[in-house]
């Protein structure tokens, strides 16, 4: 065989391996999003610090001189998501989940008021966005449905989480962030996503 061709065949072969590769990972893939889809498995999401850094809204809303906490302050909040910052780790986290098939749900611990265009906002990563404000609103929701797993900042995410059956997985907080209580990371001895507070 001459030199040529030897090249020629080495390279053949490389591609053929490659594309088995590809092959196997795609079926792999396939695989996965299969038992997912059908088991209906799902991941949550906390809304507030988790999926989002939200402290501008909130400033916005006690800015605007609507009493706090009513139903015009919670309007003002759910509305003004042009100023929310993206997390980083926990979006691709949501879309590598997604992509393996799982229905991402976020469960945003605020009241309804004025919320319609947010779940709008969200619905190409969730389909399902609960109000789930009030006590034990988030293990009532987390509770119905296959859930794996629940991304939530707040320490009482995390008791919630275990209360409804589903590992919880923490979130760093913004050092910046509005809210400062009912925050100890690790101390609940839970998963802590590292570099999630940006
Ligand atoms: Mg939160």
């Amino acid at each position: 065989m001459g030199e040529l061709t030897k090249k020629a065949k080495a390279k053949v072969d490389k591609g053929v391996s490659n594309a088995k590769k590809i092959l196997s990972l795609m079926m792999i893939w396939g695989l996965i999003f299969s038992v997912v889809t059908i088991g209906r498995l799902r991941v949550a999401f906390d809304y507030d610090d988790t999926l989002v850094f939200s402290t501008p809204a909130m400033r916005k809303a006690y800015s605007s001189g609507a009493i706090p906490h009513t139903a015009q302050f919670w309007k003002i909040v759910n509305q003004s998501y042009d100023l929310e910052q993206p997390k980083f780790m926990t979006h691709a986290i949501a879309w590598v989940f997604r992509l393996a098939g799982f229905q991402p749900t976020i469960l945003v611990s605020r009241p309804p008021d004025g919320g319609e265009p947010l779940r709008k906002e969200w619905r190409h990563l969730a389909p399902k966005l609960v109000f789930a404000s009030g006590a034990d609103a988030k293990r009532v929701a987390l509770s119905q449905g296959n859930y794996l797993l629940f991304f939530g900042d707040s320490d009482t995410d995390i008791r919630e989480a275990r209360a409804a059956h589903v590992f919880p997985v923490r979130i760093r907080r913004s050092r910046t962030s509005i809210f400062k209580e009912d925050y100890h990371p690790g101390s609940l001895h839970e998963l802590v996503i590292p570099f999630s507070e940006y």
